[in-house]
C-alpha cells in the first residue's frame, strides 16, 4: 500500500467576487500553486464566483470546494456563518441571498453619508470602481479612503470609522443565526461558525453556551484553525467541537492584497488545515 503523505487544504477564501484582489480562476490557481490538495471559495454574501473557480479547478487539477460566508446578527462581536456544498439551484437560498445583498447595497450610501457627513468626500461611483463590479464591503470604503489621503491605512480606515459602533458603522446583517443556519442546511448544505474568535465572548463557558445553541439551530461545524487563532484557542475549538459533535474545519480567510499578512493555505505562516477537514464537511452534505 503506498503510504500518503499529509495532505492540506484551505476552506474559507475570498475573490473579487467580494473584497478579495484575486480573481476565481486566480485563487485556485495559486492553491494549486501552494500545493494545496483543496480550496474553498467562501465570498460574503456570494456564491457568484463558485462556477468560475470550479471550471479552473477542473483545468488545474485541484478540488474546489463551493462555499459561502454569510454575516449573521449578533449582538456582541462580529458572528459569520460558512456554509458549503449548498445547493446553488435551490430556491430559498437564492431568495436568502437576494435579500441580503439588497440589505447591503442599502447600507453602503448610508455610510458614505456618514463619512460625507465627518468631511470625507467620498461616492458610490468611487466604491463601485474601487470593488470592481463584485459585492462592496467596508474593505473597499476603507481603501478609498486611504487613495484618498483621509487616513494611512485600512486598518486605521476602520479603527477611526468604519469598525463595529464605529461614528461611520452601519449594521448590514439581517439574518438571524435559526435563519442563516437554516437557509444554508435547508439547501443541502453544511453550516460552519466561521472564526469564534471574532464572536466577543467574555469567557470560554460563554463561547461554548453559543454554540452549543446554534448546534440546536442545525449547526454542524467550527472553523478551529483560523490565522487569527493561536495553539491554545485552537485546542480549546477542536476540543469543543468533539464535546459537543461538531465537525472542525479551518481556512486563511484569505483576501489576496487586500490582506496582505494572510498567505493562501498558511495564514500568519504557520496556519496548516488537514485535508480531512474537507471530509468532513463532505459526509455532512444534506
Ligand atoms: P463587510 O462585509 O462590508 O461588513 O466587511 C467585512 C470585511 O471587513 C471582512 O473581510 C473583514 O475582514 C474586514 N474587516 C472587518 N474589520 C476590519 C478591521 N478592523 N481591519 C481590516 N479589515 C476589517
Ligand atoms: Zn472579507
Ligand atoms: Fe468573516
Ligand atoms: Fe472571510
Amino acid at each position: 500500500m503506498m503510504i500518503q503523505s499529509q495532505q492540506w487544504c484551505d476552506l474559507h477564501c475570498h475573490t473579487t467576487c467580494s473584497d478579495g484582489s484575486d480573481t476565481p480562476e486566480q485563487l485556485v490557481v495559486l492553491a494549486k500553486e501552494a500545493g494545496l490538495a483543496a480550496v474553498a471559495v467562501t465570498d460574503h454574501d456570494t456564491v457568484d464566483g463558485l462556477e468560475r473557480a470550479e471550471s479552473a479547478a477542473q483545468a488545474a487539477g485541484i478540488e474546489m470546494v463551493p462555499g459561502v460566508e454569510l454575516s449573521v446578527l449578533h449582538p456582541h462581536g462580529n458572528m459569520h456563518l460558512l456554509g458549503y456544498y449548498v445547493d446553488p439551484g435551490c430556491a430559498d437560498f437564492k431568495r436568502v441571498i437576494a435579500k441580503v445583498q439588497d440589505a447591503r447595497s442599502a447600507r453602503n450610501p448610508k455610510i458614505v453619508e456618514k463619512l460625507r457627513g465627518l468631511g470625507m468626500d467620498v461616492s458610490m461611483e468611487e466604491l463601485e470602481e474601487m470593488a470592481g463590479g463584485g459585492q462592496i464591503g467596508r474593505p473597499h470604503i476603507a481603501r478609498a479612503l486611504v487613495a484618498k489621503g483621509y487616513v494611512k491605512s485600512v486598518y486605521e480606515a476602520f479603527d477611526r470609522y468604519l469598525k463595529k459602533d464605529g461614528p461611520a458603522y452601519v449594521p448590514k446583517s439581517i439574518l438571524s443565526p435559526a435563519d442563516a443556519i437554516g437557509a444554508v442546511t435547508g439547501c443541502g448544505g453544511v453550516a460552519v461558525l466561521a472564526h469564534p474568535f471574532s464572536l466577543g465572548h467574555r469567557t470560554r463557558e460563554e463561547l461554548e453556551g453559543w454554540i452549543a445553541e446554534w448546534k440546536e439551530m442545525g449547526l454542524q461545524g467550527v472553523e478551529c484553525y483560523y490565522s487569527e487563532h493561536d495553539q491554545d484557542f485552537t485546542s480549546f475549538l477542536l476540543s469543543l467541537c468533539r464535546r459537543l459533535g461538531l465537525a472542525a474545519t479551518g481556512g486563511s480567510d484569505y483576501h489576496g492584497r487586500a490582506k496582505p499578512h494572510i498567505a493562501l493555505g498558511r495564514g500568519r505562516g504557520n496556519l496548516k488545515v488537514p485535508y480531512s477537514c474537507v471530509e468532513a464537511i463532505k459526509e455532512l452534505r444534506g
